[in-house]
Protein backbone atom coordinates (compact mmCIF):
# COMPACT_ATOMS: atom_id res chain seq x y z
CA UNK A 1 0.00 0.00 0.00
CA UNK A 2 1.17 3.31 -0.94
CA UNK A 3 1.97 5.92 1.40
CA UNK A 4 0.16 9.06 1.06
CA UNK A 5 2.03 12.17 0.77
CA UNK A 6 1.39 15.24 0.02
CA UNK A 7 1.03 16.34 -4.00
CA UNK A 8 3.49 19.29 -5.36
CA UNK A 9 3.27 20.36 -8.62
CA UNK A 10 6.54 20.21 -11.01
CA UNK A 11 5.62 22.06 -14.15
CA UNK A 12 2.47 20.19 -15.60
CA UNK A 13 3.46 16.83 -13.28
CA UNK A 14 1.92 15.92 -10.26
CA UNK A 15 4.21 14.04 -7.79
CA UNK A 16 3.12 12.17 -4.78
CA UNK A 17 -0.53 11.60 -3.32
CA UNK A 18 -2.12 9.45 -5.94
CA UNK A 19 -0.08 10.53 -8.62
CA UNK A 20 1.65 7.92 -10.92
CA UNK A 21 4.81 7.26 -9.78
CA UNK A 22 7.14 9.02 -11.87
CA UNK A 23 10.82 8.62 -13.63
CA UNK A 24 12.87 10.71 -14.29
CA UNK A 25 16.91 11.48 -15.61
CA UNK A 26 19.46 14.01 -15.95
CA UNK A 27 21.34 15.12 -18.73
CA UNK A 28 25.16 14.22 -19.51
CA UNK A 29 25.85 16.98 -21.62
CA UNK A 30 27.27 20.38 -21.05
CA UNK A 31 24.01 22.63 -19.90
CA UNK A 32 25.58 25.61 -21.07
CA UNK A 33 25.78 23.79 -24.71
CA UNK A 34 22.38 24.30 -25.74
CA UNK A 35 21.89 22.25 -28.78
CA UNK A 36 23.14 19.29 -27.29
CA UNK A 37 21.34 19.62 -24.03
CA UNK A 38 18.19 19.91 -26.02
CA UNK A 39 19.01 17.34 -27.83
CA UNK A 40 19.33 14.76 -25.38
CA UNK A 41 16.28 15.61 -23.73
CA UNK A 42 14.25 15.19 -26.64
CA UNK A 43 15.48 11.72 -26.87
CA UNK A 44 14.46 11.45 -23.23
CA UNK A 45 11.01 12.83 -23.55
CA UNK A 46 11.05 10.34 -26.89
CA UNK A 47 11.80 7.30 -24.50
CA UNK A 48 9.14 8.63 -21.79
CA UNK A 49 11.00 10.76 -19.45
CA UNK A 50 8.62 12.67 -17.23
CA UNK A 51 10.90 14.95 -15.61
CA UNK A 52 14.72 16.23 -16.55
CA UNK A 53 16.59 17.65 -14.38
CA UNK A 54 20.13 19.08 -15.76
CA UNK A 55 23.50 20.21 -13.84
CA UNK A 56 23.93 23.79 -13.17
CA UNK A 57 27.90 24.62 -12.32
CA UNK A 58 28.26 27.78 -13.27
CA UNK A 59 26.26 31.07 -14.54
CA UNK A 60 26.83 30.42 -18.25
CA UNK A 61 24.50 27.39 -17.41
CA UNK A 62 22.28 28.77 -15.29
CA UNK A 63 21.77 31.75 -17.91
CA UNK A 64 20.89 29.19 -20.85
CA UNK A 65 17.72 27.30 -18.98
CA UNK A 66 15.48 29.47 -19.99
CA UNK A 67 16.42 28.81 -23.85
CA UNK A 68 16.36 25.00 -23.20
CA UNK A 69 12.93 24.88 -20.91
CA UNK A 70 11.39 26.56 -23.93
CA UNK A 71 12.78 24.16 -26.15
CA UNK A 72 11.40 20.92 -24.52
CA UNK A 73 8.00 19.51 -23.57
CA UNK A 74 9.07 18.26 -20.12
CA UNK A 75 9.45 19.55 -16.80
CA UNK A 76 12.97 20.97 -16.19
CA UNK A 77 14.99 20.60 -12.26
CA UNK A 78 17.42 22.78 -11.67
CA UNK A 79 20.51 21.09 -10.13
CA UNK A 80 22.58 23.31 -7.85
CA UNK A 81 25.92 22.31 -6.02
CA UNK A 82 27.09 25.15 -3.85
CA UNK A 83 26.07 28.57 -5.48
CA UNK A 84 23.10 29.74 -4.15
CA UNK A 85 23.15 32.42 -6.69
CA UNK A 86 23.09 30.14 -9.58
CA UNK A 87 19.96 29.18 -7.61
CA UNK A 88 18.31 32.19 -8.32
CA UNK A 89 19.37 32.57 -11.88
CA UNK A 90 17.65 29.31 -12.46
CA UNK A 91 14.56 30.21 -11.22
CA UNK A 92 14.42 33.92 -12.83
CA UNK A 93 15.27 31.59 -15.92
CA UNK A 94 11.81 30.01 -15.18
CA UNK A 95 13.03 25.96 -14.45
CA UNK A 96 10.22 24.06 -12.87
CA UNK A 97 12.12 23.06 -9.70
CA UNK A 98 15.23 23.19 -8.02
CA UNK A 99 17.31 20.59 -6.55
CA UNK A 100 19.39 21.59 -3.93
CA UNK A 101 22.19 19.85 -1.71
CA UNK A 102 22.12 21.98 1.65
CA UNK A 103 25.22 20.20 2.48
CA UNK A 104 26.92 22.26 0.60
CA UNK A 105 24.46 25.03 -0.35
CA UNK A 106 26.17 26.95 2.45
CA UNK A 107 24.24 28.52 5.14
CA UNK A 108 20.55 28.39 6.21
CA UNK A 109 20.24 31.79 5.16
CA UNK A 110 21.02 30.95 1.78
CA UNK A 111 18.70 28.27 2.08
CA UNK A 112 16.33 31.05 3.10
CA UNK A 113 16.85 33.36 -0.09
CA UNK A 114 16.45 30.19 -2.74
CA UNK A 115 12.97 29.73 -0.81
CA UNK A 116 11.60 32.93 -0.86
CA UNK A 117 12.72 33.33 -4.99
CA UNK A 118 11.29 29.51 -5.38
CA UNK A 119 7.78 30.10 -3.41
CA UNK A 120 7.40 33.64 -5.30
CA UNK A 121 7.36 31.58 -9.03
CA UNK A 122 5.54 28.57 -7.16
CA UNK A 123 8.24 26.16 -7.87
CA UNK A 124 9.22 23.10 -5.66
CA UNK A 125 12.47 22.79 -3.63
CA UNK A 126 13.89 18.79 -3.42
CA UNK A 127 16.19 18.60 -0.54
CA UNK A 128 18.93 16.45 -2.41
CA UNK A 129 20.97 14.57 0.49
CA UNK A 130 23.97 12.41 -0.61
CA UNK A 131 25.85 10.89 1.81
CA UNK A 132 28.89 11.84 0.00
CA UNK A 133 28.16 15.46 1.16
CA UNK A 134 26.50 15.72 4.38
CA UNK A 135 27.29 18.53 6.97
CA UNK A 136 30.44 18.18 9.17
CA UNK A 137 27.49 18.42 12.51
CA UNK A 138 25.84 15.44 11.35
CA UNK A 139 29.23 13.28 10.55
CA UNK A 140 30.47 14.31 13.82
CA UNK A 141 27.08 13.55 15.46
CA UNK A 142 26.78 9.79 13.78
CA UNK A 143 30.35 9.04 13.29
CA UNK A 144 30.11 8.70 9.47
CA UNK A 145 27.52 9.18 6.83
CA UNK A 146 24.95 6.91 8.57
CA UNK A 147 21.12 6.95 7.43
CA UNK A 148 20.77 8.56 10.86
CA UNK A 149 23.00 11.56 9.67
CA UNK A 150 21.20 12.02 6.11
CA UNK A 151 17.87 11.84 7.75
CA UNK A 152 18.73 14.94 10.07
CA UNK A 153 20.32 16.84 7.58
CA UNK A 154 17.26 16.29 5.54
CA UNK A 155 14.84 17.48 8.16
CA UNK A 156 17.10 20.23 9.25
CA UNK A 157 16.55 21.77 5.42
CA UNK A 158 12.96 20.60 6.01
CA UNK A 159 12.76 22.83 9.07
CA UNK A 160 14.22 25.78 7.66
CA UNK A 161 11.98 25.36 4.65
CA UNK A 162 8.75 25.12 7.07
CA UNK A 163 9.78 27.46 9.01
CA UNK A 164 9.28 30.02 5.91
CA UNK A 165 6.28 28.49 5.12
CA UNK A 166 7.53 26.71 2.39
CA UNK A 167 5.53 23.36 1.60
CA UNK A 168 6.47 22.64 -1.90
CA UNK A 169 9.22 19.85 -0.81
CA UNK A 170 10.31 16.84 -2.25
CA UNK A 171 13.20 14.72 -0.31
CA UNK A 172 15.96 12.50 -1.50
CA UNK A 173 18.30 10.60 0.34
CA UNK A 174 20.70 8.64 -1.62
CA UNK A 175 23.52 6.67 -0.52
CA UNK A 176 26.02 4.33 -3.53
CA UNK A 177 25.31 1.94 -0.28
CA UNK A 178 22.23 0.14 -1.08
CA UNK A 179 20.85 -0.74 2.42
CA UNK A 180 21.66 2.62 3.78
CA UNK A 181 19.47 3.85 0.95
CA UNK A 182 16.58 2.01 2.14
CA UNK A 183 17.32 2.01 5.64
CA UNK A 184 17.27 6.28 5.56
CA UNK A 185 14.45 6.52 3.26
CA UNK A 186 12.20 4.43 5.48
CA UNK A 187 13.29 6.50 8.45
CA UNK A 188 12.43 9.67 6.49
CA UNK A 189 8.87 8.37 5.35
CA UNK A 190 7.93 7.97 9.12
CA UNK A 191 8.94 11.45 10.04
CA UNK A 192 7.42 13.65 7.17
CA UNK A 193 4.80 13.20 4.34
CA UNK A 194 6.49 14.64 1.40
CA UNK A 195 6.99 12.99 -1.29
CA UNK A 196 9.70 10.95 -1.99
CA UNK A 197 12.73 10.56 -4.84
CA UNK A 198 14.79 7.35 -5.03
CA UNK A 199 17.46 6.63 -6.66
CA UNK A 200 20.80 4.97 -5.76
CA UNK A 201 23.77 7.53 -5.79
CA UNK A 202 27.01 6.57 -8.34
CA UNK A 203 25.60 3.28 -9.06
CA UNK A 204 28.01 2.53 -11.94
CA UNK A 205 27.82 0.95 -14.86
CA UNK A 206 24.45 -0.56 -16.84
CA UNK A 207 24.49 -3.80 -14.73
CA UNK A 208 25.47 -2.64 -11.77
CA UNK A 209 23.28 0.07 -11.42
CA UNK A 210 20.19 -1.76 -12.56
CA UNK A 211 20.72 -4.33 -10.37
CA UNK A 212 21.42 -1.84 -7.04
CA UNK A 213 18.50 0.26 -8.52
CA UNK A 214 15.81 -2.68 -8.79
CA UNK A 215 17.08 -3.65 -5.56
CA UNK A 216 16.96 -0.65 -3.45
CA UNK A 217 13.78 0.42 -5.34
CA UNK A 218 12.29 -2.66 -5.32
CA UNK A 219 12.54 -2.81 -1.50
CA UNK A 220 11.42 0.51 -0.99
CA UNK A 221 8.33 1.11 -3.68
CA UNK A 222 7.35 -2.39 -2.33
CA UNK A 223 6.62 -1.18 1.07
CA UNK A 224 4.99 1.61 -0.95
CA UNK A 225 7.59 4.17 -0.49
CA UNK A 226 8.58 6.86 -3.20
CA UNK A 227 6.48 9.21 -5.30
CA UNK A 228 9.11 9.34 -8.45
CA UNK A 229 12.44 7.64 -9.24
CA UNK A 230 15.85 7.96 -10.99
CA UNK A 231 17.65 5.17 -11.63
CA UNK A 232 21.27 6.85 -12.06
CA UNK A 233 23.63 4.52 -14.78
CA UNK A 234 27.28 5.60 -16.00
CA UNK A 235 26.11 6.07 -19.64
CA UNK A 236 23.11 6.49 -21.93
CA UNK A 237 20.52 8.43 -19.84
CA UNK A 238 17.48 7.14 -21.81
CA UNK A 239 18.59 3.74 -20.54
CA UNK A 240 17.91 5.23 -16.82
CA UNK A 241 14.61 5.74 -18.45
CA UNK A 242 13.77 2.44 -20.03
CA UNK A 243 15.31 1.07 -16.45
CA UNK A 244 13.18 2.80 -14.15
CA UNK A 245 9.95 1.76 -16.12
CA UNK A 246 10.74 -1.67 -16.13
CA UNK A 247 10.88 -1.21 -12.41
CA UNK A 248 8.01 -0.30 -12.18
CA UNK A 249 6.45 -2.49 -14.15
CA UNK A 250 8.04 -5.61 -12.80
CA UNK A 251 5.86 -4.10 -9.47
CA UNK A 252 2.69 -3.61 -11.29
CA UNK A 253 3.18 -0.25 -10.34
CA UNK A 254 3.14 1.56 -13.89
CA UNK A 255 1.46 -0.11 -16.77
CA UNK A 256 3.11 1.54 -19.88
CA UNK A 257 4.61 0.29 -23.15
CA UNK A 258 5.48 -3.33 -24.12
CA UNK A 259 6.42 -5.72 -21.54
CA UNK A 260 8.74 -7.77 -23.35
CA UNK A 261 9.29 -11.34 -22.26
CA UNK A 262 11.83 -13.69 -24.20
CA UNK A 263 13.37 -16.64 -23.21
CA UNK A 264 17.11 -16.61 -22.44
CA UNK A 265 17.86 -19.00 -24.94
CA UNK A 266 19.40 -22.58 -24.32
CA UNK A 267 20.65 -25.54 -27.09
CA UNK A 268 16.95 -25.72 -28.41
CA UNK A 269 16.41 -22.45 -29.51
CA UNK A 270 15.57 -22.66 -33.11
CA UNK A 271 15.16 -18.77 -33.79
CA UNK A 272 17.68 -15.44 -33.26
CA UNK A 273 16.00 -14.77 -30.60
CA UNK A 274 18.59 -11.83 -29.42
CA UNK A 275 17.76 -10.21 -32.62
CA UNK A 276 14.86 -10.60 -32.71
CA UNK A 277 14.48 -8.91 -29.25
CA UNK A 278 16.77 -6.21 -30.07
CA UNK A 279 14.60 -5.56 -33.29
CA UNK A 280 11.41 -5.19 -31.35
CA UNK A 281 12.98 -3.21 -28.80
CA UNK A 282 14.06 -0.63 -31.04
CA UNK A 283 10.55 -0.41 -33.12
CA UNK A 284 8.74 -0.17 -30.31
CA UNK A 285 10.18 2.31 -28.38
CA UNK A 286 7.54 4.78 -28.86
CA UNK A 287 4.25 2.91 -28.17
CA UNK A 288 2.88 3.84 -24.93
CA UNK A 289 0.27 1.49 -24.68
CA UNK A 290 0.44 -1.43 -22.48
CA UNK A 291 1.09 -5.08 -23.88
CA UNK A 292 2.25 -7.93 -23.46
CA UNK A 293 4.86 -9.60 -26.18
CA UNK A 294 6.43 -12.92 -25.77
CA UNK A 295 9.15 -14.59 -28.01
CA UNK A 296 9.98 -17.45 -27.03
CA UNK A 297 13.10 -20.07 -29.10
CA UNK A 298 11.60 -23.30 -28.96
CA UNK A 299 8.16 -25.79 -28.23
CA UNK A 300 9.20 -26.08 -24.43
CA UNK A 301 7.94 -23.15 -23.18
CA UNK A 302 7.42 -21.26 -26.41
CA UNK A 303 3.61 -21.90 -26.61
CA UNK A 304 2.68 -21.85 -23.05
CA UNK A 305 4.22 -18.19 -23.30
CA UNK A 306 2.90 -16.84 -26.30
CA UNK A 307 -0.38 -17.98 -25.49
CA UNK A 308 -0.68 -16.24 -22.10
CA UNK A 309 0.76 -13.05 -23.76
CA UNK A 310 -1.12 -10.47 -25.72
CA UNK A 311 0.96 -11.51 -28.76
CA UNK A 312 3.93 -14.14 -28.98
CA UNK A 313 6.20 -16.03 -31.25
CA UNK A 314 6.90 -19.65 -30.70
CA UNK A 315 10.09 -20.88 -32.60
CA UNK A 316 10.33 -23.72 -34.20
CA UNK A 317 12.93 -24.25 -37.04
CA UNK A 318 13.20 -21.23 -39.09
CA UNK A 319 9.64 -20.92 -38.87
CA UNK A 320 7.44 -19.95 -35.47
CA UNK A 321 3.85 -19.82 -34.40
CA UNK A 322 2.30 -16.06 -34.25
CA UNK A 323 -0.27 -16.21 -31.32
CA UNK A 324 -2.37 -13.24 -30.38
CA UNK A 325 -4.89 -12.89 -27.75
CA UNK A 326 -4.18 -16.81 -26.74
CA UNK A 327 -5.14 -18.10 -30.08
CA UNK A 328 -2.40 -19.68 -32.98
CA UNK A 329 -2.92 -17.29 -36.07
CA UNK A 330 -0.73 -18.52 -38.59
CA UNK A 331 2.76 -19.79 -39.38
CA UNK A 332 5.14 -17.46 -39.86
CA UNK A 333 8.96 -17.85 -41.46
CA UNK A 334 12.24 -16.32 -39.57
CA UNK A 335 13.26 -13.83 -42.44
CA UNK A 336 9.10 -11.95 -41.79
CA UNK A 337 8.86 -12.21 -37.87
CA UNK A 338 10.11 -8.99 -37.03
CA UNK A 339 7.86 -7.47 -39.94
CA UNK A 340 4.75 -8.97 -39.16
CA UNK A 341 5.24 -8.86 -35.14
CA UNK A 342 5.39 -4.82 -35.63
CA UNK A 343 2.58 -4.67 -38.02
CA UNK A 344 0.69 -6.41 -35.56
CA UNK A 345 1.59 -5.16 -32.14
CA UNK A 346 0.79 -1.20 -33.87
CA UNK A 347 -2.58 -2.58 -35.49
CA UNK A 348 -3.63 -3.68 -32.01
CA UNK A 349 -2.50 -1.06 -30.11
CA UNK A 350 -4.20 1.51 -33.12
CA UNK A 351 -7.35 -0.33 -32.50
FE1 LIG B 1 15.50 -22.92 -24.30
FE2 LIG B 1 13.14 -23.23 -25.50
FE3 LIG B 1 13.25 -22.36 -22.95
FE4 LIG B 1 14.01 -20.76 -24.89
S1 LIG B 1 11.94 -21.58 -24.59
S2 LIG B 1 15.13 -21.15 -23.01
S3 LIG B 1 14.93 -22.15 -26.33
S4 LIG B 1 13.88 -24.34 -23.72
Amino acid sequence: MRKKTREIVVGDVIVGGDAPITVQSMTKTDTSDVEATISQIKKLEASGCEIVRVAVPDQNSALVLGRIKRNIGIPLIADIHFNYKLALTAIQEGVDGLRINPGNIGSPKRVEIIAKAADERKIPIRIGVNSGSIEKEFLDKFKGPTPQAMVESALKHIGILESLNFYSIKVSLKASNVMDTVTANRLISEKVKYPIHLGVTEAGSFTSAVAKSSVCLGILLDEGIGDTIRVSITGDPTLEVRAGFEILKALNLRKRGINLISCPTCGRCEIDIPFLLQQLEERLESVREPLTVAVMGCVVNGPGEARQADIGIAGGKGEGLLFKNGEIIRKVQEKEMVTILVEEILAMVNS
